[in-house]
């Protein structure tokens, strides 16, 4: 599934294609794609310019002024640019037109196989009520994303991995991200978060926001589906430290990467840096 890293880059790139461009046609394959009735869909966005894009964890906001959009990829979507428009299916669950520069054809934005995915439409500021993104936590780029913050929540007995997994606790990691913050850390995925030290606490903090800014950088991490909206792989693959590296010698100590289960998720773990 993408994670912050993967959101932002596609955010970006739906900007770059389709930033102050005006909606020409917009259509859902499903009626549960979308919040609103199908025949709503065009209605809402037809004529609006997309002002600006952006995330919140890992759901991508499509500011059209007048109307937000919200979309969740969840595991299989992808945004992709179509040579012209098509009419949606099911690979095409939801597709918008938007007006191209003087002489040139339109820009066809196709959100594919949003199976469990959605493409949602909001007045502005009614998005703030979306369960997803009401229960959000800090956003880790953001002021409010403090130690003090971490720290008050690892109050709990829970187990840090499921910690960081909670997207109360902290906004857009998932199971890829959190194994490389915690061997970043040195902290073992089973550990109760209430146990650790405040070094520990830092630790996890600042290894957070390096990995996703480095992510982001690399334009995230592509193991089967994540592409960008241009089609490329990502590239933090090749830099991941333990995560689907199980049986491999630690890049610190040379010990065989572990893979075990924590909180339901399959983990990545060196048992000896990451002492439990
Ligand atoms: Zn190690």
């Amino acid at each position: 599934m993408p994670e912050l890293p993967e959101t932002t880059v596609i955010s970006e790139d739906v900007f770059t294609l389709a930033g102050g461009r005006r909606v020409l046609r917009a259509a859902v394959f499903r009626p549960d794609v979308t919040n609103v009735p199908m025949e709503e869909f065009p209605e809402r966005l037809v004529g609006r310019t997309l002002v600006s894009t952006g995330r919140r964890g890992k759901v991508i906001v499509l500011d059209f002024g007048e109307v937000v959009g919200l979309v969740h990829l969840v595991i299989s979507g992808r945004v992709l640019r179509l040579p012209e428009w098509t009419e949606p299916d099911r690979m095409n669950t939801a597709v918008l037109e938007f007006e191209g520069d003087t002489g040139e054809p339109p820009v066809v934005l196709a959100f594919t196989r949003l199976w469990l995915g959605y493409f949602n439409l909001y007045a502005p500021g009614e998005e703030e009520r979306h369960p997803l993104v009401s229960r959000l936590g800090p956003d880790p780029f953001s002021g409010e994303f403090t130690l003090d913050h971490l720290g008050a929540a690892f109050r709990r007995k829970a187990n840090i991995k499921g910690m960081l997994l909670d997207q109360s606790v902290v906004a857009g990691l998932g199971n890829i991200y959190v194994d490389e913050v915690l061997f970043a850390a040195k902290v073992n995925p089973t550990r109760r978060a209430n146990t650790l030290t405040p070094t520990e606490t830092r630790d996890i903090h600042t290894a957070t926001r390096d990995i996703l800014r480095r992510a982001i950088e690399l334009r995230g991490t592509t193991f089967d589906s994540y592409h960008d909206a241009f089609g490329e792989t990502g590239r933090y693959q090749h830099e991941l430290h333990v995560f689907t590296r199980a049986g491999e010698p630690c890049p610190r100590c040379g010990a065989a990467i572990l893979k075990t289960r924590v909180a339901g998720r399959g983990t990545y773990y060196c048992p000896v840096c990451q002492v439990a």
